[in-house]
């Protein structure tokens, strides 16, 4: 990813530090519940690399609920008053039948990688029978901060057939242990994903060239079932502003949005240049085949109503 537009020169961006998501339950299983495949028993927040433009980032977010919490303690979280509970009634909005599907590839590469796996093989996403909510603290964003994000969240939503909702604006700033559940705030629900424009000094990983960071927070249900919850992108402000002052701004702008949503969907990055899910600083502007690829089988994940 190119935290800057400068054409010129090698590579100015660091080699990306890889360090290996949270891994593995964060609580001790609560008793089993009557309730089919019942869900709250085994919470955790896996992953989220916030992963970056130039580095990458693991295990970064804290547990949604701090691990001397005991969560869950309800057999079926839906039952108790609104208040007490460390996460939402489950199945808010879960369809029976995906709400999309992914655009159809031009062609298949495998110059794709993702985030996590499941037990199965296969990549943790998000389900795609519930729309994803996001919302923008654009405090400290260029003026045209709506038609980057709406053009950057319509191609991770085309290329995945995830269907996005924007919620509005919100103050809430990045931080290194969002809580996935915040009823405050957002209500009774996963907290929406948040796309913030922020400091290195609010989110000190974008210290440095690192222009943005992205990653989603994941839950683990009793049944095997895992999926992501909610997830952040945060961009660098003062770098930004950078980038949409160079020529061609608005596009490298979307680029490290589209990045950096890449990620919140579970994208990793890969050594091929060619990729927007590259690394490094590039030319590239848009998703290519291998992000494609993997964008779709993000999109193709399994549903449930159980979180
Ligand atoms: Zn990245």
């Amino acid at each position: 990813m190119e935290p800057d537009g400068s054409p010129q020169g090698p590579d100015p961006y660091p080699p990306p530090r890889h360090l290996p998501p949270a891994q593995g339950p964060l609580q001790q299983p609560t008793p089993q519940i009557k309730h089919r495949t019942v869900a709250a028993v085994f919470f955790f927040f896996g992953v989220l690399g916030l992963v970056c433009a130039g580095a990458y980032f693991g295990g970064d977010l804290q547990p949604l609920w701090g691990s001397d919490v005991p969560q869950s303690q309800s057999p079926r979280p839906g039952v108790l008053p609104f208040g007490q509970r460390e996460d939402p009634v489950p199945g808010r909005e879960e369809a029976d039948a995906p709400l999309g599907t992914p655009a159809p590839l031009q062609r298949s590469s495998t110059a794709y990688k993702f985030l996590a796996l499941k037990t199965d093989g296969t990549p943790v996403a998000y389900s795609p029978c519930r729309p994803i909510h996001y919302v923008v603290n654009s405090t400290l964003a260029p003026a045209s901060w709506q038609s980057l994000v709406e053009e950057a969240v319509r191609q991770a939503s085309l290329a995945t057939g995830l269907h996005f909702i924007y919620d509005g604006p919100t103050s809430e700033q990045p931080t290194s242990n969002r809580a996935g559940y915040q009823p405050e705030m957002y209500g009774d629900r996963w907290a929406p994903v948040l796309i913030a424009w922020t400091t290195p000094e609010q989110v000190p990983r974008l210290t440095g060239q690192t222009v943005g960071l992205g990653g989603s927070s994941s839950i683990g249900l009793s049944n095997g079932y895992k999926a992501y919850v909610t997830g952040t992108v945060s961009l660098d402000a003062p770098q930004f502003a950078g980038i949409m002052g160079s020529s061609q701004g608005r596009e490298i702008g979307v680029g490290v949005i589209m990045h950096e949503l890449g990620h919140v969907l579970g994208l990793d990055h890969v050594d091929d240049p060619r990729q927007l899910m590259y690394d490094q600083a590039s030319w590239v502007r848009q998703y290519a085949a291998g992000d494609l690829t993997g964008l779709a089988k993000l999109g193709s994940g399994p549903c449930s109503k159980d979180f």
